[in-house]
C-alpha cells in the first residue's frame, strides 16, 4: 500500500493523528508504516524529518516504492489499525523548507539570466550545496544574489501541484532527469518552474535572506555553498563576532580589517628579514667564539634548524668532538654530536636510553632529541665522560 504523502499537499502540517498500517523493520531497527504521513523521507537532495510518533522518537525516515518507513528509536507495541499522534520537529523542517525554496529562487534566477542548469543539489544540517553547469564572475554572483533576494522581498507565491498529462506536455520546467508518471511541479511564480518532490514555503518572503557563502570550480561548472533564512543570520552573527574580535585585536575599524591585515603582513615580513639578519650575526659570533676556545659542549637558545646544522658542520671541521644542543627545559633539547675519532652512535645509544631521547646517524655524526633538562644532561655527560674520549 502506497503511503499518502500529506507533506506534498500541505508542507505546514506539524502534527496529525494517523492510522498505523504495519509495524516492520528498517535495517534491523523497528520501523512503522502509516496509512498517511506528515514525515518527509530522505530524497531529492533533502534530508528526512525527525519527530515523534506517540512520543517515540523517529530517528530516520526512508521511502521505498512509495512506501514510507518511520524508523523508531525504540521498540513499541504499535498495532495495525491503531490511531497514533505524529509530530515533526518543525524547526528542522522549516529550515529545510527555507533552504529548498531558496534554491529554487536562486536556480530560477540563474537559469533565466545565464541559462545555466542546476545539475546537483544537497541540503544537510549545516549548509546547502548547489552545482551549476557554468562559470561565474564575482560581479555576476553578486548580481544574481541581489536578484534572488529581490524575488524574496517581492513575496512571490510558491505553488506545488501535479498537473494532468496534457498540461505537463505543454509545460516548460527544470528537471535533473527525464520523468515519467505523475510529475509534481513546484512553481515559484515568475521565477522558477521545477519538478520537485521536496517541501517548500508558501511565499518567498519566508525564505529570508539568500547568501552564497562559497563558490568553487567543480567538474567544468561551479559548486556553490548557500545559506538561507536563519542559517544566513547565524552565519552573519558568527562572522560579525569574529570581525569585532579581530578589530579589537588589530586596533582597526572592522571595515578596514583587510588593509590592517596587509599592513600587519608587511610588518611581519620586515621582522622576519630582521630576525634572519640577527640569526646570521649570532651564528657568526658563536662560530668565532667556539672555534677559538676549547669548549666541546654548547647549549644554544636562539639558533634553530639550518643555522644550528651549519654551526655544527663548521665546528666539526675544526674540532675532534663537538656536542651542540638547542632548546629549553620545558620542551627538551635537540642535539647534534660530531666526532672524528670515536663512534658517536655508541654515545647516542647510551644517552637516549638514559635521558628519554631518540635519534641516530653515522659514526661521525648523530642527531636526535632528549626529553631532559639542561642540568640532567650536563650531569649525565659529566658522569659518562669516558664515553667521549
Ligand atoms: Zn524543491
Amino acid at each position: 500500500m502506497k503511503t499518502v504523502k500529506l507533506y506534498e499537499t500541505d508542507s505546514y502540517l506539524k502534527m496529525k493523528d494517523c492510522i498505523v498500517h504495519e509495524l516492520t523493520e528498517w535495517e534491523g531497527r523497528p520501523a512503522l508504516i502509516l496509512e498517511e504521513t506528515i514525515f518527509y523521507p530522505e530524497g531529492g537532495g533533502q534530508l528526512f524529518d525527525t519527530g515523534t510518533i506517540d512520543g517515540v522518537p523517529v530517528t530516520n525516515v526512508q521511502e521505498v516504492d512509495e512506501v514510507i518507513y518511520h524508523v523508531l528509536e525504540a521498540e513499541h507495541p504499535f498495532k495495525p489499525g491503531q490511531k497514533v499522534h505524529t509530530q515533526i520537529d518543525w524547526e528542522r523542517r522549516f529550515d529545510f523548507m527555507q533552504q529548498h525554496t531558496g534554491e529554487h529562487v536562486l536556480s530560477g534566477v540563474i537559469e533565466n539570466r545565464l541559462g545555466y542548469k542546476n545539475v546537483g543539489f544537497e541540503i544537510n544540517e549545516e549548509f546547502m550545496r548547489v552545482d551549476y553547469n557554468g562559470l561565474f564572475t564575482k560581479e555576476q554572483l553578486d548580481e544574481l544574489e541581489d536578484e534572488a533576494n529581490r524575488m524574496v522581498l517581492e513575496n512571490r507565491h510558491v505553488l506545488a501541484f501535479v498537473p494532468g498529462e496534457e498540461t505537463i506536455s505543454q509545460l516548460e520546467y527544470r528537471s535533473k532527469k527525464p520523468l515519467e508518471g505523475d510529475v509534481r511541479i513546484v512553481d515559484v511564480q515568475g521565477v522558477d518552474v521545477c519538478a520537485c518532490c521536496g517541501t517548500h514555503v508558501a511565499f518567498t518572503s519566508q525564505v529570508g535572506i539568500i547568501k552564497i557563502i562559497d563558490d568553487m570550480h567543480h567538474r567544468g561548472g561551479t559548486r556553490m555553498t548557500v545559506l538561507c533564512g536563519e542559517r544566513a543570520l547565524k552565519d552573519y552573527r558568527t562572522l560579525n563576532d569574529q570581525s569585532r574580535e579581530l578589530s579589537a585585536g588589530l586596533s582597526a575599524p572592522s571595515r578596514e580589517l583587510t588593509e590592517s591585515f596587509i599592513h600587519q603582513q608587511e610588518l611581519r615580513q620586515e621582522e622576519i628579514r630582521r630576525m634572519v639578519h640577527l640569526e646570521r650575526e649570532i651564528l657568526n659570533l658563536r662560530l668565532e667564539n667556539l672555534s677559538k676556545s676549547d669548549i666541546w659542549m654548547h647549549f644554544e637558545e636562539y639558533l634553530v634548524g639550518r643555522d644550528l646544522a651549519r654551526l655544527s658542520a663548521t665546528l666539526a671541521h675544526d674540532k675532534d668532538l663537538f656536542f651542540l644542543l638547542s632548546g629549553d627545559d620545558e620542551v627538551g633539547y635537540n642535539y647534534i654530536l660530531t666526532a672524528k675519532t670515536i663512534d658517536t652512535r655508541e654515545i647516542a645509544k647510551e644517552m637516549n636510553t638514559a635521558l628519554d631521547g631518540k635519534g641516530g646517524g653515522k659514526p661521525e655524526v648523530v642527531r636526535g632529541g632528549l626529553k631532559a633538562t639542561r642540568e640532567e644532561i650536563e650531569r649525565w655527560v659529566h658522569d659518562n665522560g669516558s664515553l667521549f674520549s
